[in-house]
């Protein structure tokens, strides 16, 4: 423990602190005049020293009236820590002003009437970002409830939410939808948020995703908002928009982004071609067994080798597929659909562009003039999104992938939080945690 008075002995001057009060608060002018330490706790007691303060009204400088203590949660250590500064009240001495007493402020230290110190706000901040915290977790830590925590982190994102800036640079941007609450949405309105990631490249040609709003509804018109509320300089730089096959989006891209090409996602189409296999192989089980598939069903056991990737498969696994395609004659549906997929899957995962799309191209040819119904929808799905489809072999690759790692993050989040009730903190918390509010 040390001790001192206000007018620290080792200050020379107001703007020079000694280095006792530096390593403690490291505010210029703020002096630590104790330190107590108790089992479950720290005391911190500051002070400011005395010079000639103006009334803020008008100006006439004023005559101390003594301090008032008034206790800060600061960032917690081992133990909780509290600041208890003995903060200045000042009266004017100007009989005719309107303001009578005032009470010193530095706000560097705290907000006016704030009970936690700017720096723990920050560290809170880092808390949520990087950490995982919850706001319950960091009011436990701070000893205090929820609402003050809440209370005073909000400002501080809403501040960074509004700034334009965070907007700068995106040159490729993806958009996706997810459903942020199951209650009625007459109480709590639209289930379904339309989610904007910047999915622009770095200087080393990387992808680092990040969320740059949510907004109420699932439809073309809230992402044609959405992209009209960011202005032209916004829209001009997009030259490339990610987005999975939903015609809404499409034409909010078509409408709003006349620079843009529009991408369909890489990982979507391979899933939707995944999942057009095994409708196939659902519907040739209940043909030719007359039930759905249980175990022991030729069908029924390859159902997870069907997912796969054909170049990932095992001997053993080669052969499982086999042995079903040829158990029966009606299996050769499945095999077709799957060497479908799987010429799908093959576009993508070509290491040269050019070779990519020219299967590519043989896959919008064929699939829709296939007898498989299921793969023939698939085709005519792709024939219609021919462009978009393509795109991807002449943007370097762009795709929504990045938008998906965000839903991972915002499924992380809502779980640690238990839940949300109001939007506006939903997509603030979202926005931190995803990346949004660091330009
Ligand atoms: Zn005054």
């Amino acid at each position: 423990m040390f001790q001192h008075t206000s007018g620290c002995a080792d200050a020379r001057s107001i703007t020079d602190p000694c280095s006792r009060c530096d390593l403690l608060l490291g505010l210029e002018g703020v002096h630590v005049e104790h330190v107590q330490r108790g089992d479950d706790m720290i005391m911190i007691t500051v002070s400011t020293p005395r010079q000639p303060t103006g009334c803020p009204a008008c100006g006439v400088i004023a005559t101390g009236r003594g301090r008032r203590p008034r206790v800060l949660h600061d960032v917690p250590g081992v133990t909780r820590v509290r600041v208890l500064w003995r903060q200045r009240v000042w009266r004017c001495v100007d009989a005719g002003c309107a303001k009578k007493t005032f009470v010193e402020q530095i706000p560097m230290l705290v907000a006016p009437r704030g009970s936690i110190t700017r720096r723990a706000i920050a560290w809170a901040i880092g808390q949520l970002r990087r950490e995982h915290a919850t706001i319950q977790g960091l009011a436990r830590q701070l000893g205090t409830s929820w609402k003050t925590v809440w209370r005073a982190v909000k400002p501080e994102l809403e501040r960074l939410a509004d700034d334009p800036a965070r907007f700068d640079g995106v040159s490729t941007l993806g958009v996706d939808e997810h459903i942020w609450h199951h209650v009625d949405p007459r109480r709590q309105g639209p289930k379904e948020l339309t989610g904007m990631v910047d999915l622009s490249r770095d200087e080393h040609g990387r992808v680092r995703a990040r969320l740059l709003d949510l907004v109420p509804g699932r439809s073309g018109k809230a992402y044609a908002t959405w992209l009209q509320q960011r202005g032209d300089a916004f829209r001009r730089r997009v030259k490339v928009a990610a987005l999975d096959p939903f015609a809404g989006y499409k034409n909010a891209i078509d409408d709003e982004l006349e620079d843009a090409v529009a991408v369909l996602d890489a990982f979507h189409m391979v899933k939707l071609g995944t999942a057009a296999v095994n409708e196939v192989r659902r519907r040739v089980q209940q043909a030719t067994l007359g039930h759905r598939g249980h175990k022991g069903d030729p069908l029924y056991g390859i159902q997870t080798i069907l997912r796969a990737g054909k170049e990932n498969l095992t001997a053993k696994q080669h052969a499982r597929l086999h042995a079903a395609f040829t158990d029966r004659e009606e299996h050769v549906e499945v095999e077709v659909a799957w060497q479908c997929a799987q010429q799908l899957r093959d576009a993508y995962r070509q290491a040269d562009l050019t070779a990519g799309r020219v299967i590519a191209e043989q896959v919008v040819e064929t699939f829709h003039t296939c007898p498989i119904p299921e793969i023939a929808r698939l085709g005519r799905t792709l024939r219609r999104w021919r462009d978009a489809f393509l795109a991807y072999f002449t943007t370097e690759r762009a795709n929504n992938g990045g938008t998906e790692a965000i839903n991972g993050i915002i499924e992380l989040h809502r779980r640690l939080a238990r839940g949300f009730r109001n939007r506006d903190n939903y997509r603030l918390r979202m926005l931190l945690a995803a990346g949004g509010l660091t330009p």
